[in-house]
């Protein structure tokens, strides 16, 4: 209880009371502040991709801007499945994988938010994203073939509809018909030539074959390598991750004795795909993702990514790694059918596959 005695005692208490809100009023304001800042400083990724690079890429993104940076890494499908079933309660902000035939199934899926960004448009040609998702970088599905049994000049203007001529009778590996890869190629062709006629080629494809299929994309190089087969289907980084010597000695020598060849360059050109990634619907941290998507499109992001995936960049103005350089830049890619339409046309492509007998 207080006592007032005269009027300058009761003016030096009614300061005091004041000094003492203002504090209440400032810590209020600080612990607010606080709270919203550890909130805005991090953003939660869910990634399918594998490299461990693109951890070390995200600790660059958190030194530049002091963003923590949270990895939840899994399958494809163990990640979009537990995005779904947590529905607003899921804390991922980005949903990161390879394929565009992933993203444009998560995108059907309805997991992704659109997203408008400046930068995300002028540096990502339109081809490889959408208003939901974004290409990171790109990948080629090409022909590999051994160099002491063919030259480049047998296969003069070889497209993917060319796997089906009987010429190739029991010297085709290509991996299963499950494999994403293969079935955003199936719909590549589908788009291109129509269901009827890819049903047949995937039929004289599956009657070329060297072997049922099995294993993954380098077990075809190393078959080719090993005279088991002429030609293999496969993505290009991944003969420059057997000639980094990552996967030991004897890859290395059997990618030594096999060449790329960029299929369709008589026409609408070589059959590209992309790794990338999509804003989640109910992003706590969207501002964050944004931000994160945009440092992924930067010059020193882009040659991180190229110089350990062997990926392609995705802007113009870094190069790929030396690895995958040394086979050729200039061959013409299929900048004309649109990525987005591996995912739409994917269970289409399954179907196809699946029943020409393809393993
Ligand atoms: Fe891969």
């Amino acid at each position: 209880m207080i006592i007032i005695c005269d009027k300058k005692h009761l003016y030096k208490i009614i300061l005091e009371e004041r000094k003492t809100m203002r504090k209440i009023v400032l810590l209020a304001i600080f612990s607010i502040s606080l709270i919203s800042n550890t909130y805005a400083k991090e953003i939660n990724i869910f990634s399918a991709r594998h490299y461990d690079s693109d951890i070390q890429l995200y600790a660059k993104f958190t030194a530049k801007t002091g963003i923590k940076v949270n990895v939840v890494s899994g399958k494809d499908k163990a990640l979009t499945k537990r995005i779904e079933e947590e529905g607003e309660s899921c804390v991922g902000d980005l949903y990161i994988t390879a394929d565009a035939g992933r993203l444009g199934a998560a995108e059907s899926k309805g997991m992704f938010q659109i997203v408008s960004s400046k930068t995300l448009k002028q540096k990502i040609p339109s081809n490889f994203r959408s208003p939901y998702w974004f290409g990171i970088a790109k990948r080629a599905r090409v022909i590999f073939y051994a160099t002491d049994r063919l030259n480049k000049s047998d296969l003069r203007n070889l497209s993917y509809e060319d796997l089906g001529d009987p010429k190739w009778n029991g010297k085709i590996v290509i991996r299963q018909s499950n494999n994403v890869y293969n079935q955003s190629l199936v719909a590549s062709l589908i788009e291109n030539n129509g269901a009827k006629e890819t049903a047949t080629w995937a039929k004289e494809l599956v009657a070329n074959m060297a072997r049922p299929s099995k294993g993954n994309d380098r077990a075809q190089i190393l078959a080719v390598a090993a005279g088991e087969a002429e030609l293999a289907v496969a993505n290009t980084y991944y003969i420059a991750l057997m000639l980094s010597g990552k996967k030991g000695e004897e890859q290395k020598a059997a990618a030594q004795k096999v060449k790329p060849l960029f299929p369709n360059q008589g026409n609408r050109g070589t059959h590209m795909n992309i790794s990338g990634g999509g804003v989640l619907k109910y992003s706590p941290n969207k501002e964050n993702a944004i931000k994160l998507l945009e440092f992924l499109l930067t010059d020193e992001a882009q040659k991180h990514i190229v110089n350990n995936t062997y990926e392609y960049p995705i802007v113009d103005t870094v190069e790929p790694n030396k690895l995958i350089a040394q086979f050729g830049l200039d061959f013409k890619q299929d900048l004309k059918t649109k990525v987005s339409s591996y995912g739409k046309r994917q269970a289409e492509a399954l179907k196809i596959m699946t029943e020409a007998g393809w393993q």
